[in-house]
């Protein structure tokens, strides 16, 4: 598995820390807002990555936080009147129901900062302690020209970041480019009691606590959107290689943007949108798997052709699941034929192609490709001659690949007893009516959920199959 390292510019062989195992930390949403249809794509692209190494056999401990102190969080509590704690909590619940919607599979922490305070402070204290923080009128600033190897990430020079910067405004720093660790707090915003005085904290210090508290010291994956690089990345690696005197990350991966109508999404534009309006219009499963099409290091153009043209995909793979589950639930053969069997064998080429495409840095636009290819190989080759191991077989085997990316191609074939029959009534109404074309299409329906219409003269009798 060879990845994109940001730290290094380049892809490099995916090694773990620890054999089979990894550590994975990702930035979450400040919870002030709806997380709109941008904050979708670092959370399905880092979860496909997450599900294809346990794909791979890795156990991955993968934590993502909530930045549930915050300006703008303090600014909706006081607009609306209520706690920025209940803010935090009704959008902290509602960014879960999105991301349930999106089927990613839920970290295996999501700590959020307002229950970190003891730990953020303890870090600050050390970085004060060790000389890489410095308090000037009860705020503490991380000194970045004490850290020698600040700009690592970026890429960037510190001199002519100070250069570059604007007057500084801030007249306690040392540097334009020192950063708050910890700020007096403003009469009616939160606060926490500190070595300092009250206050809370800035807003890198959160993940280099965090990643140490449920990951480690050194984990193996830090990732995040492309904005994040700098300055807030740069500083989690200041902050935590100062405190803990050891490599942070072994390997920074991050999402390219989601664009709208080719303009970056902003609230003063108009072009912003959150995920719960889109997914008024489109099924979730439509926005991830829109997602998915584009390599996640480039950036992708969110329009409403695009994701019509992403739903019509996802539907030609859905199809074809539900033909091969009709085939196999219905055919007259129950064993598998030589040339079946050859052909069944032969279909491991998709899965090489699906895995190398994943392997190359995650390309999960071209694993897509695969699984469409695999697709055409099923709609030629299975049909109503077909042995129901070779249909179900092959039906497996594509389920299998969408899996990992987190497709549900399998319509939902539960049915309880009451849909079976309130869809023979309408299916008795089409008689009556004559029409047929409407009565076989039910009839079907319900055969591609394992029941099966038996016209009596006592009426209709209906058994499950498979
Ligand atoms: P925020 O709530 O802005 O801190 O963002 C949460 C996550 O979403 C971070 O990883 C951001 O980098 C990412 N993100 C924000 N906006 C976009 C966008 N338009 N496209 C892709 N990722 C984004
Ligand atoms: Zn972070």
């Amino acid at each position: 598995m060879r990845l994109y390292n940001t730290l290094t510019r380049k892809k490099e062989e995916f090694v773990p820390i620890e054999d089979k195992k990894v550590k994975m930390y990702v930035c979450g949403p400040t919870v002030y807002d709806y997380i709109h249809i941008g904050n979708a794509r670092p959370y399905v692209i880092f979860d496909t990555i997450r599900r294809y190494m346990e794909y791979k056999g890795y156990e991955v401990n993968y934590v993502q936080n909530f930045t549930d102190v915050d300006d703008k969080i303090i600014k909706r509590a006081n607009d609306e009147n209520i706690s920025s704690k209940e803010v935090a909590d009704k959008y902290i619940a509602e960014a879960l129901k999105d991301a349930d919607g999106l089927n990613v599979e839920r970290a295996t922490k999501n700590p959020r900062v307002t229950e970190e305070m003891d730990y953020i402070v303890d870090m600050i204290k050390t970085l004060v302690e060790k000389g890489y923080a410095y308090e000037v009128n009860k705020t503490v600033y991380y000194d970045t020209k004490a850290f020698e190897n600040y700009g690592k990430l970026s890429g960037k020079n510190i001199d002519e970041l100070e250069a570059g910067a604007r007057v500084c405004v801030d007249n306690d720093k040392k540097s334009p480019m020192d950063f708050v660790l910890w700020k007096p707090n403003k009469p009616g915003e939160p606060k926490w009691a500190s070595p300092w005085g009250d206050g809370r904290p800035g807003w890198h210090i959160e993940c280099s606590v965090m990643a140490k508290r449920y990951l480690g010291d050194t984990i193996d994956i830090h990732a995040g959107g492309e904005d994040l690089i700098f300055p807030h990345h740069e500083n989690e690696i200041a902050q935590s290689e100062a405190a803990n005197g050891k490599p942070f990350a072994k390997y920074w991966l991050h999402n390219g943007f989601i664009n709208v109508d080719n303009e970056k999404m902003s609230k003063s534009k108009g072009n912003f949108f959150t995920l719960r309006k889109i997914a008024d219009e489109f099924p979730y499963d439509v926005i991830r798997f829109f997602i998915l099409n584009g390599h996640y290091r480039s950036p992708i153009n969110f329009s409403r052709e695009l994701v019509i043209a992403a739903g019509n995909g996802l539907e030609r793979i859905k199809k074809c699941i539900s033909n091969l589950s009709f085939l196999g639930l219905n055919s007259k053969t129950e064993n598998i034929s030589d040339k079946e069997m050859e052909l069944l064998n032969n279909c491991s080429r998709f899965k090489t192609q699906f895995e190398e495409s994943m392997d190359d840095d995650f390309n999960t636009a071209d694993a897509v490709a695969a699984i469409f290819d695999f697709v055409k190989f099923a709609n030629i080759n299975a049909d109503d001659n077909s042995s129901r191991e070779f249909a179900l077989g092959i039906k497996n085997k594509i389920l299998e690949l969408c899996d990992i990316l987190g497709i549900r191609a399998e319509t939902d074939e539960k049915i309880d007893s009451e849909d079976i029959e309130r869809m023979i009534e309408q299916r008795q109404i089409a008689r009556k009516e004559k029409n047929w074309a409407e009565a076989d299409r039910i009839r079907d329906e319900l055969k591609t959920k394992g029941i099966i219409l038996e016209d009596t003269p006592s009426g209709v009798r209906w058994s499950k199959k498979g």
